[in-house]
């Protein structure tokens, strides 16, 4: 993307303690953006927050799955920088893998609890934010992934999520465009993160064996993409759930 062409916006972006988080805040801020950096790690979205200089971005605790954190972040988050965010990311994610007929409740629960619900708690009060401040060209960008589409054994509750997402995606990309916020998602392939490295290296293995580049993902490959949905240069692109996969299916 290009330098300067996020000049004057703020972005929220979830998870960024982390990962795609991180590196998505990196290249917003490289593009211009202003950015608040949010996990529920308040320690790791700080050490984002030192890499880009306190000028340009503040780090906020806030966890996604609880409506209260969530809330009570839209305040504070106006106040960091004078501005409600028009660039909201949602990057916040977990996994919990374990095969259907041993799967504990809570860790369908905590899955569902974030991914999907912490998406709809964030881009609820933060649509709600940019439409009474009635600031437009809003975009929000979610996380969704390939398994959504690979359905892999042990994931039920990931996948199931995942799936989910692409049609929150879809719904409010429907309802908000009158008020000039488009709403996208990206399937990531298997990306080399913190969440990725606690998958056995035989799974890796076979991953890499079965996508054409031959190779997992780093997660500046993902952010490059966050970014183009995040601009202007991306406008007439809508409700789209975009597989950045290295060709993997
Ligand atoms: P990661 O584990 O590196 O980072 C996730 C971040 O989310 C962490 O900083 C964590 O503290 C934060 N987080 C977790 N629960 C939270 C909560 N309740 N509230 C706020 N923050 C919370 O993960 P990643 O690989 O960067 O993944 C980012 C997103 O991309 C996730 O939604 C993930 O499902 C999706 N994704 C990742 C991959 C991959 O291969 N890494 C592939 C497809 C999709």
């Amino acid at each position: 993307m290009s330098v300067g062409v996020l000049a004057g916006k703020v972005a929220l972006v979830t998870g960024a303690g982390s990962g795609i988080g991180r590196a998505t805040c990196r290249l917003l801020a490289r593009d211009g953006a202003k950015v608040i950096a949010v996990d529920r790690n308040l320690k790791a979205a700080q050490e984002t927050v030192q890499e880009l200089g306190s000028e340009r971005s503040a780090a906020l605790e806030v966890d996604v799955s609880s409506a209260q954190s969530v809330q009570s972040s839209v305040a504070e988050a106006l106040k960091k920088f004078q501005q409600a965010p028009t660039i909201v990311v949602n990057s916040a994610g977990i996994t919990r893998d374990g095969y259907l007929l041993k799967m504990p409740e809570r860790d369908y629960d905590d899955v569902y609890g974030v991914n999907l619900k912490g998406t709809f708690l964030v881009t609820q009060a933060y649509a709600k934010a940019m439409i009474e401040q009635k600031l437009e060209n809003g975009t929000i960008v979610n996380l969704s992934s390939i398994v959504a589409k690979m359905n892999n054994v042990g994931q039920a509750n990931y996948a199931a999520t995942k799936a989910g997402v692409i049609s929150f995606t879809e719904v409010a990309s429907k309802e908000f465009g009158k008020f000039g916020i488009r709403v996208n998602c990206i399937l990531p392939g298997y990306i080399d993160t913190p969440m990725v490295a606690v998958v056995p290296d035989s799974v890796k293995q076979q991953v890499v064996q079965r996508c054409p580049l031959g190779r997992l993902g780093q997660p500046e490959e993902i952010a490059e993409v966050i970014a183009f949905l995040a601009s202007p240069q991306s406008s007439y692109v809508n409700g789209a759930a975009i597989e950045v996969t290295g060709g993997l299916k």
